[in-house]
């Protein structure tokens, strides 16, 4: 049989997983393996030359039981409704383990931003919140960037919804630009909350940080960031990135046995995430396919690219030294994947639990949009670190007190929540 790869069949199956374990009944099961609500949406934009183009476009929510639903709008060519779907659900689990009091949402468009001029991609924009404005909104649903937008991006969307609204209303959509709404520390909050959450596990395994090595897959945001965390909080040393080349179709790993120079490496990549493979062959980089990440001997390897990246055929190269595996993407490890992993004793901390950063400053930014009232860049990072380090903490002990792999007591602590606030509510 080949392997299950569509994201929102592997959520589920992760789901009937522990479903089972707890001996869920069927209507909770019912409710939570869907979305409660999707709109599908055709959005047309003028081009500069004049024509006129139309995109697909998804947002999906999939439960609001612990509040307004929450979640990233990617724009990206590969989107597909069951993509969304899942990530939907991801986000009722992330929020529901950070223990912040918001619910489960996504979005996405299918195209290449890269394709669009600043004005049609600000056109895109708009027009995504002309279709949506009824159905978003601060006390129901709130957008995010994730993989293709960005805080340019959401500052034109909150200015599209404030103008139909009639209001000015920061909390319609979070990554905002700062001094636009935007909270300090959101830039770097998804890429550092991976590395407060790998700082946990090596303490729990006793492992000294500064003896570390990690390879990481991708090198966007939440990449760059832990890279950055890995590097200068943990004192440990990065040998590699990844990164998607758009004109030769393929992807590739950039390497250096003795560890990446950040700085460099940052100041040869686009705001998509997409390095100079000549500069940076130059500097004595090696490149190497796709794959190469993955095989690294290395302690920890960060996923941080796209979901279904450590499948059946990849994880058999992952090398024997690897002791940590931390998910900074959504969905990196196919069920079949994380089978080896549970076999071979990997400590995984799963996305929901280690990518949760994000989504918990978005939060943050929330509460400042609503108090208006702005936090330092360091009040913010050390209440994001209180915050993982609490879930993590959470999610490990269950793990340990249950005697299950930390994917499925992460799922346990998130459903317990779900299910605890759909009762609440009289849903069940
Ligand atoms: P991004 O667009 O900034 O960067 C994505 C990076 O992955 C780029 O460097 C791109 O070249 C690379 N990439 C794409 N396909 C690849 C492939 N096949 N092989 C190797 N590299 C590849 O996106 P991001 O915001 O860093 O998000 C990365 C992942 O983290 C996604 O799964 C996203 O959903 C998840 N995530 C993001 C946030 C956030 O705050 N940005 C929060 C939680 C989860």
């Amino acid at each position: 049989m080949s392997e299950n790869t569509n994201a929102f069949t592997m959520a589920q199956q992760q789901f009937d997983q522990v479903a089972d374990l707890l001996g869920l009944d069927h209507q909770i099961r019912e409710m939570l393996r869907f979305p409660m609500r999707e709109y599908h949406i055709r959005i047309p934009v003028r081009m500069d030359d004049g024509s006129m183009r139309v995109f697909q476009g998804y947002r999906v929510q999939h439960n609001d039981a612990r509040g307004p639903a929450k979640g990233g709008l990617r724009f990206h060519p590969a989107e597909t409704a069951d993509t969304v779907r899942a990530l939907a659900m991801w986000m009722t689990w992330k929020c529901a383990v950070a223990d912040i009091p918001l619910g489960g949402g996504k979005g996405g468009v299918v195209l290449d931003p890269a394709t669009l001029s600043m004005d049609e991609k600000e056109r895109l924009c708009r027009a995504f919140v002309r279709s949506l404005w009824r159905v978003i909104g601060p006390r129901q649903d709130v957008p995010a960037p994730d993989v293709g937008t960005n805080p340019q991006m959401m500052g034109w969307m909150m200015d599209e919804y404030s103008l139909i609204t009639g209001q000015y209303t920061p909390g319609v959509i979070t990554g905002k630009p700062v001094g636009g709404g935007g909270s300090l520390g959101r830039t770097e909050a998804t890429g550092y909350g991976v590395v407060y959450t790998v700082r946990e596990a090596m303490k729990r395994l006793k492992i000294d940080s500064t003896q570390t090595v990690a390879a990481i897959q991708g090198f966007g945001n939440v990449a760059q960031y832990a890279a950055e965390g890995f590097i200068q909080q943990l004192g440990g040393k990065v040998v590699c990135v990844s990164y998607w080349d758009r004109e030769d179709r393929t992807a590739y790993t950039v390497s250096k046995a003795d560890g990446i120079d950040l700085d460099f490496l940052m100041g040869i990549t686009d705001q998509y995430g997409t390095i100079n493979k000549d500069a940076a062959v130059k500097e004595g980089y090696a490149i190497e396919d796709g794959d190469a990440w993955i095989t690294k001997e290395v302690d920890v390897l960060i996923p941080a690219a796209l979901e279904g990246q450590v499948n059946a055929t990849t994880v058999q190269k992952v090398h024997d030294r690897v002791k940590i595996v931390a998910e900074g993407a959504n969905g990196p490890t196919t069920p079949e994947a994380d089978e080896v992993f549970k076999e071979r004793g990997v400590f995984v901390i799963p996305d929901f639990l280690c990518n949760a950063g994000g989504v918990t400053t978005s939060y943050f930014e929330g509460v400042q949009n609503d108090m208006n009232f702005y936090w330092t860049k360091e009040e913010v990072l050390e209440k994001l670190d209180d915050k993982m380090t609490q879930a993590f903490t959470g999610v490990y002990e269950m793990s340990r007190s249950q005697d299950v792999y930390m994917r499925d007591a992460a799922y346990m602590v998130a459903i317990d929540k779900v299910v605890k606030a759909m009762e609440l509510r009289g849903w069940l």
